[in-house]
């Protein structure tokens, strides 16, 4: 893939009118997924076709523009990044980027299903850590949730993963009578192999069919149920991102919580996401985006990329809008997670 021009000049970083540099890009490879989470999408689902989707090359060009302003840390998502064909070739390309020293880690979030045919390949292209999504432990109630996932695939992912020397954190969607009862299970699982552990909250992103409110479980609820079970004192560790975290005594390890709706975590936000057709969102809760494809698509160089990345960033909202309303059923964000990758 070519070298990018923008690598050549001195860039000033990205800042945001509320003083907050933005080092972290998470891009989306791709909106299809083999698992429909029933939180995540609808049954059926339409998927965009593939001349919108940018190339790797375009993909590649795109993300080092951003290293270029600035920055630190990429994250590969979807959709399941991994299903995307011949994904490893992006992956290892954009992974210069950390030999060069340019990116601090280079890290993706996936479901797992591939991980164990890409785990050594992705250690030694440099990924030292994954977000791996799981919400169960449990096979029957897995298939349920992911409608088309096997567990057993997972978990040998998940193991296939350690055995390569890459750290896993679990991303666990808290889900009100789904998997509320296993989360003692989980934090004990997680703890004998040395995994992180996030609990998130669902939010209001896309038409699911389904009601959000009669799933919807605070965090804060979670966190003092397990407050009963488990010492959880609050660490004062911050990952740049939305979680709060807390030591777990008995075991050493940290849980974190993504509390989008009972708690605000906008303030120290230093994140963009892009879409794999180059849709630039500057607030996962916000509706507002800015496209890069046509200034990719249209000129050769990449000034013109550039000077909308800035304008967009000049524009970054201060916070999300995200509300679950028991007598509104619709989505906040009118889009699926899927589309900017969580
Ligand atoms: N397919 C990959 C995976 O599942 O890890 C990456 C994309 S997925 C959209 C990223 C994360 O978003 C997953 O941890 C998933 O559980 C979470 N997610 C999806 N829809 C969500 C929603 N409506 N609310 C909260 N989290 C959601
Ligand atoms: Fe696919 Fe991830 Fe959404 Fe599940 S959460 S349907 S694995 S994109």
């Amino acid at each position: 893939m070519r070298e990018n021009d923008a690598l050549t000049k001195e860039m000033k970083p990205l800042i945001d009118p509320f003083g907050r540099t933005i080092d972290y890009l998470r891009v989306s490879v791709t909106d299809r997924c083999d698992f429909r989470c029933f939180y995540c999408m609808a049954d059926t689902m339409h998927f965009l076709p593939k001349r919108e989707v940018l190339s790797f090359e375009e993909l590649d060009r795109l993300c080092t523009v951003f290293v270029a302003l600035g920055i630190r840390k990429l994250r590969v998502t979807g959709g399941e990044p991994l299903v995307r064909k011949d994904v490893m070739t992006l992956i290892a390309s954009l992974s210069r980027h950390l030999q060069s020293g340019a990116l601090d880690e280079l890290t993706l979030t996936t479901n797992g299903s591939q991980l164990s045919k890409h785990a050594r390949d992705l250690a030694s292209l440099g990924i030292r850590r994954i977000n791996l999504s799981l919400d169960t432990l449990r096979a029957d109630r897995f298939a349920k949730i992911t409608r088309w996932g096997r567990l057993d695939q997972i978990l040998e992912g998940m193991e296939s993963a350690l055995a390569a020397g890459i750290k896993l954190k679990l991303n666990v969607v808290a889900l009100k009578t789904v998997n509320d009862d296993e989360f003692d299970d989980m934090i004990r699982f997680c703890a004998e192999r040395d995994m992180g552990l996030t609990f998130i909250e669902t939010m209001p992103m896309g038409e699911i069919g389904a009601d959000r409110a009669d799933m919807y479980l605070s965090l804060t609820e979670v966190r003092e149920r397990l407050q009963e079970s488990w010492r959880l004192s609050p660490s004062s560790y911050r990952s740049g991102g939305p979680a709060t975290y807390y030591t777990l005594e008995e075991t050493g390890s940290r849980i974190g919580f993504i509390s989008p709706l009972s708690h605000n975590f906008c303030e120290g936000c230093n994140r963009v996401r892009v879409t794999c057709t180059g849709t630039l969102y500057t607030c996962l809760g916000q509706e507002g985006s800015v496209d890069l494809r046509k200034a990719l698509r249209t000129s050769r160089s990449d000034d013109a990329l550039i000077d909308v990345i800035r304008s967009a960033i000049d524009r970054k909202p201060k916070g999300h809008d995200f509300v679950i309303d028991r007598n509104d059923n619709r989505p906040s964000i009118g889009r699926h997670m899927s589309v900017t990758g969580g």
